[in-house]
């Protein structure tokens, strides 16, 4: 069986880095928010070229205390994309703010931002978009749309570490950017971690209190905040990864050509020009899915499907149960996962597209 991801290998390659920085950390005798943390906070905003980064326990909370600190929540309403992954709603639930979510664009499964304007009322005070698979939302069309309704932007970045958008990093443009440092992403650590980027230095050193329960300095609370610190291992180990994110992603780009060059037969995901994808997913559209997904996994390979279920069918969203969204029922009903990651040999590589040119419906 090809698996979908292989971290066994992935740590074998990078065995003595991570080790060694693991075990300084150990010995260092200090393990939650210090010099690691810090270090990487400044070696994260450095790559993607923005002012701050504060570090954070996972992606879901990045998204929650980026709201906290834009000063959105309860009675507000935060917009996003009806087809993500379900953290971003629960982002968004857990500052207290109302999430409201409008249909994606059927080529790339991306927020189709035509469709916000029609959901802005008095309580709306955000938007979240989400760049999906590792591309890039249309950032200037959302941006103007912003602007001119006066809201937030979160950009979830949590797929699209080192995705850029016009020659600037995703997480750079908004107000903030969430990243998650899940073992699954494109930049993993062992364990959670998360992190959220801004330009703005008042929201920064909110966000440096709200992470740690609303704490200004020992012992004084100014908010009511969270717990939600990155420790000092995972930043160790996200410092000794981070060197490795454009290699990575240059890995997963040349098997996405693989891909798009050899398969047949197939729909791919459109791949939009005002950007540079990092393919955290591969993403395909096929008729008769759960057949073709069937027989990937009888076959050999590990496929899997992001998403099954858009957003408003959720049975714990409890809203726009009457909406159509129709394009983000077609489109999560068509695609399919590929595997895609660094460590996938030539061999297994061409083993899946002989597989997949070999099925017939
Ligand atoms: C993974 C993911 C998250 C959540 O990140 P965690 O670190 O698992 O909390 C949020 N949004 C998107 C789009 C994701 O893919």
């Amino acid at each position: 069986m090809i698996p979908f991801n292989n971290f066994k290998l992935h740590y074998q390659d990078l065995k003595s880095v991570t080790d060694n920085a693991i075990n300084r950390v150990m010995d260092s005798g200090w393990y939650v928010l210090g010099k690691e943390v810090e270090a990487f906070e400044n070696e994260f905003a450095r790559y993607l070229n923005v002012k701050y980064c504060v570090g954070v326990a996972s992606g879901t909370e990045a998204i929650t205390l980026a709201l906290m600190a834009n000063n959105i929540g309860r009675g507000d309403e935060v917009i996003t994309t009806n087809v993500t992954a379900f953290p971003t709603i629960t982002g968004i639930v857990q500052a207290g703010a109302k999430p409201v979510v409008v249909d994606v664009f059927e080529e790339d499964g991306l927020i189709d931002f035509t469709k916000i304007i029609s959901k802005i009322n008095i309580r709306t005070k955000g938007i979240v978009p989400v760049h999906l698979y590792g591309q890039s939302c249309d950032m200037d069309a959302i941006m103007k749309i912003a602007k001119q309704y006066n809201l937030c932007v979160i950009e979830d970045c949590a797929q699209a570490t080192g995705a850029t958008y016009k020659n600037e990093k995703c997480g750079t443009i908004g107000n903030c950017g969430t990243f998650s440092f899940y073992p699954t992403k494109n930049l993993g650590a062992y364990g959670d971690a998360g992190a959220i980027t801004t330009n703005s230095e008042e929201t920064y050193v909110k966000l440096l209190s709200l992470r740690n329960y609303g704490q200004t300095k020992k012992y004084h609370h100014d908010f009511n905040g969270i717990n939600s610190r990155l420790d000092e291992l995972q930043a160790a180990i996200l410092r000794a990864k981070l060197p490795f994110i454009e290699h990575w992603n240059k890995k997963r780009a040349q098997i996405a050509s693989y891909y798009k060059e050899h398969l047949k037969g197939v729909t791919f995901i459109k791949e939009n020009e005002y950007g540079q994808s990092v393919h955290h997913l591969f993403v395909i559209k096929v008729a008769n899915r759960d057949h073709f997904l069937e027989y990937l996994n009888n076959n050999g390979v590990a496929a899997l499907i992001h998403y099954p279920i858009p957003v408003h069918k959720q049975n714990a969203f409890l809203y726009q149960k009457s909406e159509k969204l129709s394009a983000s029922v077609i489109f999560t009903s068509d695609i399919i996962s590929l595997p895609i990651y660094p460590e996938l040999s030539e061999k297994n590589l061409q083993k899946i597209v002989a597989t997949i040119n070999k099925y017939e419906i």
